[in-house]
């Protein structure tokens, strides 16, 4: 059964083509660019000698047609998980050409491709994110009908875009099969903060990716201060579980249809040097302690949520707690970057 993985070079998507040779799919990742997927496709052939791995080129999602050629060469692809979109920050581009144009478009033009070259798939999985659901409605519980009531004129900086980008994109992909006669089911998944390990070594640089970033910011807390700055508690969600869902609704088909909003629990700084201080004896006196008795009430303020429905659906599912979120990324980061 073949896969095509959009934006397959990514934090997450690296994962989700990991479990998808672990299973014996055949995948077809897109990349940007050859020197960008060279140094994977070495990789997991290391990892799964008898794993069915290439990739197409696509440079740009945002362009139009950007993935017919891709369908037009590729008869066979069954399933499609659609997880590229722009997800960096101090690009000081404009934010609708940055954010908006090539998350929306990149998932029309991928629709539109299958739609007109890929009669044959079946599912399509779009990477979408819990910042479609979050809604600030003080006390409200956020369920997996939730959406983001934030519009396109109310973006003032990166992160409000990168926000309103992700639910204008998965509205868009919900629209495209309704006003649509497609012959696929459309699932998405709604993730929040993605935190988790590299899935390879080589990946880990100074500076992670955008969301294991935050957990390093955390590092740098002023060692003096007894309350950290930085208390905005939020969800979090750990990489391998993101990536299960990915590949679920291809073989449960009480998810192929589903808005898969999933959490792992709250986070918030407090609770992050409390794990660290803990769970690292070696970083004792370089990483602020806080006030590691606040984090219990801190967390609590987190926003509330229900996604019985969807681990139901998914046989009872039991996601990864967010203390090991934050050991898996440290324990690999500090292999390289030992704290000084
Ligand atoms: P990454 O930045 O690591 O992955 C994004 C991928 O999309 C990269 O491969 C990137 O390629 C590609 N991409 C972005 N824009 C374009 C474009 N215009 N043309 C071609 N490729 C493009 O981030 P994540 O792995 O964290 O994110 C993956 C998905 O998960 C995204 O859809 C993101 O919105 C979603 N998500 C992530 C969360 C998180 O906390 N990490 C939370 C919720 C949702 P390149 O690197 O070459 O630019």
């Amino acid at each position: 059964k073949v896969v095509l993985v959009s934006g397959a070079t990514g934090f997450l998507a690296l994962h989700v083509v990991d479990k998808l040779l672990a299973r014996g799919y055949t995948v077809i990742g897109t990349a940007r660019s050859e020197s960008k997927y060279q140094p994977i496709v070495e990789a997991f052939a290391k990892r799964y000698p008898k794993g069915k791995l290439s990739f197409e080129i696509v440079s740009d999602i945002g362009t139009h047609d950007a993935f017919d050629n891709v369908f037009k060469k590729n008869t066979d692809i069954q399933y499609v998980l659609h997880t590229a979109s722009p997800f960096s920050f101090g690009l000081n581009k404009d934010l609708k050409e940055a954010y908006l144009d090539p998350a929306v478009n990149g998932t029309v033009n991928i629709l539109n491709a299958i739609k007109s070259y890929g009669p044959q798939v079946t599912n399509v999985v779009v990477t979408s994110s819990f910042a479609s659901v979050y809604d600030p409605t003080p006390n409200l519980v956020h369920k997996s009908d939730t959406w983001n009531p934030v519009t396109w004129d109310q973006v003032d900086n990166e992160l409000v875009a990168y926000i309103a980008s992700k639910k204008y994109a998965e509205k868009a992909a919900r629209d495209f099969v309704k006003e649509n006669d497609v012959n696929f089911k459309l699932a998405t998944v709604n993730p929040p903060y993605v935190l988790g390990p590299q899935l390879f070594d080589f990946s880990v640089k100074e500076n992670l990716n955008a969301s294991n970033a935050w957990l390093l910011q955390n590092l740098k807390i002023d060692k003096t201060l007894t309350t950290p700055l930085d208390q905005e508690p939020f969800l979090a969600v750990h990489v391998d579980d993101v990536a299960e869902f990915h590949v679920l609704p291809l073989e449960n088909k009480k998810l192929e249809d589903a808005r898969m909003f999933i959490a792992g629990g709250p986070i918030v700084a407090q609770y992050v040097l409390n794990v660290v201080n803990k769970e690292f004896p070696e970083v004792q006196g370089k990483v602020a302690k806080g006030q590691p008795d606040s984090a219990d009430e801190l967390l609590k303020l987190a926003p509330k949520y229900d996604i019985s429905d969807i681990v139901e659906k998914a046989d009872g599912y039991k996601f990864i707690p967010i203390e090991q979120c934050i050991t898996d990324v440290l324990g690999q980061y500090f292999e390289h970057y030992p704290l000084k």
